[in-house]
């Protein structure tokens, strides 16, 4: 049984991963972490999740449950999630990332300790999406140099922070990698005013901020006389959850490395 923590536990992604850790015949909950001097240490995290006392309750420093664990689940803030990869470094525990937004800086920062820390690091943790990267980098490949314009559209809920989404600008790398260009010379993140008619090469973003919509991607090719559209859409933010316990599982028994979803799920 994997002995897994979670980080943020409060949060949207912290609650629903104490629901998927529970599901899993896998895995054990042994902490969950909330922001230091929270309201919420030693309450339960059953409690937190709705789901009925557990036994488990959150403390606010990692210090306090290091023995007990193996891997942590981060779904924080870039700056957070730096601090716990130290921790990991420090302590021979792993983790698994599903934090988005990072600057690269921030990158940068997270790269340095591939060669200390176990972790997998995506910036979308569901099997589906996974499985679509693999088909844009088709798609891309058979249309991106043949006329047609490649646009990516991407929507989530009213509290997202950070736009455009980390799955959004993953498409856009792994489709300009498929087809030798470079996302930060040919991605266009805003239209406005008088912009231009658009250049053959740009692969653009566009974004939706609404309500409660967990997560959806459209990634459009389109040329005269037609459009293909490949569109995945997230309904529960439990195909996150299970993603990243899947993953927790997994790097429990890897080496010092930065992994993605696709070596988690076997399909590079
Ligand atoms: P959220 O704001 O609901 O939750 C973040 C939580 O982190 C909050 O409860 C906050 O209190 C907590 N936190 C902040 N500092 C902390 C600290 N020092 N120690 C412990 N906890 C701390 O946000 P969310 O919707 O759950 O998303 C969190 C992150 O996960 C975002 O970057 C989001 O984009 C990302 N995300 C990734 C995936 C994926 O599959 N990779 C899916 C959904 C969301």
């Amino acid at each position: 049984m994997t002995r897994i923590a979670i980080v943020g536990v409060a949060g949207r992604m912290g609650r629903t991963l104490v629901n998927a850790v529970q599901q899993d015949t896998g895995a054990t909950l042994a902490g969950g972490i909330v922001e230091p001097g929270s309201s919420l240490v030693g309450v339960d995290l059953g409690e937190l999740a709705g789901l009925g006392r557990l036994g488990v309750t959150a403390v606010d420093s990692l210090e306090a449950i290091a023995d007990d664990i193996e891997v942590l689940i981060d779904f924080t803030a870039p700056q957070v999630t730096l601090a716990n990869l130290a921790f990991c470094a420090d302590h021979g525990k792993r983790i698994v990332i599903g934090t988005t937004g990072m600057n690269d800086e921030e990158l940068t920062a997270l790269d340095g300790f591939r060669d200390r820390v176990p972790m997998v690091f995506a910036p979308n943790m569901s099997v589906g999406v996974n499985l679509t990267l693999k088909l844009l980098e088709t798609a891309a490949q058979a249309l991106g140099d043949e006329g047609y314009d490649i646009e990516v559209i991407e929507a989530h809920h009213r509290h997202k922070v950070d736009a455009p989404s980390g799955t959004a600008l993953k498409m856009g790398e792994v489709m300009a990698e498929s087809l030798g260009r470079n996302l930060k010379e040919h991605g266009v993140f805003e239209r406005v005013g008088q912009c231009g008619p658009r250049s053959g090469k740009e692969i653009g973003f566009a974004t939706v901020r609404a309500g409660d919509i967990v997560g959806e991607h459209t990634v459009m090719f389109a040329t005269e006389g037609e459009r293909i559209e490949i569109t995945h859409k997230a309904s529960s933010r439990m195909t996150f959850a299970k993603g990243a316990v899947r993953a927790a599982r997994w790097v429990a028994g890897q080496a010092n490395g930065r992994y993605s979803m696709q070596d988690v799920l076997g399909l590079d």
